[in-house]
């Protein structure tokens, strides 16, 4: 593995500001490693990535993508393993969600060698950001954005791909109070949902707000059609044990198709008495499932938190409370199971693990 590494330039920083870091107060994003990875699309191709101190690019503000919105992200963890390797979490399924996005937003997609030789490359370079505590991991961050400059509106023909990385502890949210949006959209089908581009996020930061205000945590997304049916929550899959069994949205162009929510997924179908559903679910039904009592968990399935607990979903003014998820929980055994298997203390029957 150690040649894929070995083309990529890398120009170490001066001085670390690793000492800055307070490694048991991370706040989510708070601190940003030492490194960069940064390569240039040019005249239909990719230049040779480089590895540089992480600081200030220069660039002019006419920059296609600060005006027509060509920016697309992805989000994912590497994890110092028990036995001290370094592994980064399903690189290949998030390069295949990135790529899905570029395409949508007309942008030039990245090879698997240059996606995971720069990840690669970038991890080992700062592996010492890298935290072991419990449920701690370094966030990584690619990004892709436009960078012709010119104010025409246009596809832009030049753009960089940066990776950024940075250090998090375990997710400690409290249990979400979350509002059905029954005016506003997160996106509509036929629309950029499933895609990680930058708008969709700049989009829901304002119904996002109002909910905030209301004295809510986040939104549970609905349909853009009827607000009947169930989307997401906040920035992540939602799921639901409903009679017994594990229920999530079936995938659409509004949904993104979250990582964990597919390892989830996954997971759950190796338990021979949970049914997993994959479809369209009424707001009617989980109301239903309320009132009858066999709605049992509901949580949001994401990178940043993996699990993050629902505690009320106020329906048409109402709120209804679901009991906290205890360590039997179905949200807290897969949760747990996922730790170990990224942790490498359990077999990596499905390779997921990608060891740097
Ligand atoms: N939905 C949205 C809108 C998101 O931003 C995310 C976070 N990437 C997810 C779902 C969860 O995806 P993943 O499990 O891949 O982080």
């Amino acid at each position: 593995m150690a040649t894929l590494t070995s083309t990529i330039a890398v120009e170490r920083i001066k001085k670390s500001r690793i000492d800055e870091v307070d490694f048991n107060n991370l706040e989510f994003g708070k601190y940003i490693s030492d490194h960069m990875l940064v390569v240039d699309y040019d005249n239909g191709q990719w230049g040779n990535p480089s590895i540089v101190p992480f600081g200030e690019m220069r660039m002019t503000p006419a920059i296609l993508s600060l005006h027509y919105g060509q920016a697309v992200f992805e989000g994912m963890k590497a994890f110092k393993m028990k036995n001290g390797d370094i592994n980064i979490f399903r690189p290949h399924k998030h390069l295949s969600r990135f790529n899905k996005s570029l395409d949508r937003m007309c942008m030039p997609t990245i090879s698997e060698e240059m996606w995971l030789s720069s990840l690669q490359a970038l991890i080992e370079t700062d592996q010492q950001w890298i935290p072991d505590g419990e449920g701690s991991s370094l966030y990584i961050r690619p990004l892709m954005f436009a960078t012709e400059s010119r104010l025409g509106v246009k596809v832009s023909d030049q753009y960089k791909f940066v990776i950024l990385t940075c250090p998090v502890g375990p997710y400690q949210a409290k249990p979400y109070r979350l509002k059905v949006e029954d005016h506003y959209v997160r996106t509509a089908e036929g629309g950029t949902g499933f895609a990680k581009c930058a708008g969709n996020y700049g989009g829901a930061f304002y119904p996002t707000q109002i909910a905030r205000q209301e004295g809510f945590d986040q939104i549970l997304w609905t349909d853009h059609k009827e607000h009947r049916y169930i989307d997401e929550v906040g920035m992540m899959n939602v799921m639901f044990v409903l009679n017994g069994n594990l229920v999530t949205p079936q995938l659409s162009t509004a949904i993104l198709d979250g990582v964990t929510r597919d390892s989830i997924l996954t997971l759950a179908k190796e338990i021979p008495t949970f049914k997993v559903e994959e479809r369209r679910i009424a707001l009617d039904e989980i109301e239903q499932g309320f009132i009858k009592g066999t709605l049992t968990e509901a949580f949001g399935a994401g990178t940043a938190a993996v699990v993050a607990p629902i505690a009320v979903i106020n329906i048409r003014g109402k709120d209804y409370q679901i009991p906290v998820a205890g360590p039997t929980s179905f949200q807290q055994q897969v949760k747990k199971k996922l730790h170990n298997l990224r942790m490498g203390l359990e077999p990596d029957q499905y390779r997921w693990n990608f060891i740097v």
